[in-house]
């Protein structure tokens, strides 16, 4: 006999999403405010089923074709005492950055929307934030380090900006190959798609 927890129930009904890739023009967009009728909920467990099946450290509700202004953060991958890196999750609802120190460093990036591109970004040390927890309580909390820096990455996503929008005009040009086919990876994907679903509705119909 199998108990039902909390745990096993969740490994029922995981839900991992497709993850948008560059190209997509929903990345683009300026994501709206989450309310009280959204399911935060939902939106939670998708983001962090999602982010725990490939590993990553950040990942926002844009990227999953929700486009409201969330995101969740679970450092566990990078958890390393020697680093200093600690463990800490947490689901954001409507965050601001209230101020930005002047000191800004250069961290090694990657986005699940971009994959298998790593790059320098510059961003800032510390950040001064504002945010709601998923039962509407506001937080304010000082961030730094590392995560400052998945924050203002995910951030960047709920205002259609991606972390190679910070990269130099060069730097950018030099990855335009890349770039291309991950967008055309993409392009091709949604071609096979389609043909199989008109190729469904044919059969269905017919
Ligand atoms: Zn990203």
């Amino acid at each position: 006999m199998v108990f039902v927890t909390k745990n096993s129930l969740r490994k029922i009904f995981i839900m991992i999403l497709p993850i948008l890739k560059y190209g997509s023009h929903i990345l683009r967009k300026h994501s709206i405010a989450v309310t009280k009728e959204d399911n935060r909920i939902q939106i939670s467990e998708n983001l962090f089923d999602t982010i725990k099946k490939d590993g990553a450290c950040g990942l926002a509700a844009p990227q999953v074709g929700i486009l409201k202004r969330a995101f969740v953060i679970d450092t566990s991958p990078l958890f390393d005492e020697s680093k200093g890196f600690e463990k800490y999750e947490q689901f954001f609802i409507n965050p601001e950055i209230l101020w930005q120190s002047p000191e800004e460093v250069y961290f090694k990036e990657g986005c699940l929307s971009i994959p298998d591109i790593y790059e320098d970004v510059l961003r800032a040390d510390k950040i001064r934030i504002r945010y709601s927890d998923i039962n509407f309580n506001t937080i304010d909390e000082e961030f730094e380090g590392i995560k400052a820096r998945i924050f203002q990455h995910e951030y960047d996503h709920l205002e259609g900006i991606l972390f190679i929008d910070r990269l130099s005009r060069l730097r950018r040009k030099f990855l335009t190959s890349k770039l291309d086919k991950i967008k055309n990876t993409k392009n091709i994907k949604s071609w096979i798609k389609n043909i199989l679903f008109k190729r469904l509705n044919f059969l269905t119909s017919g």
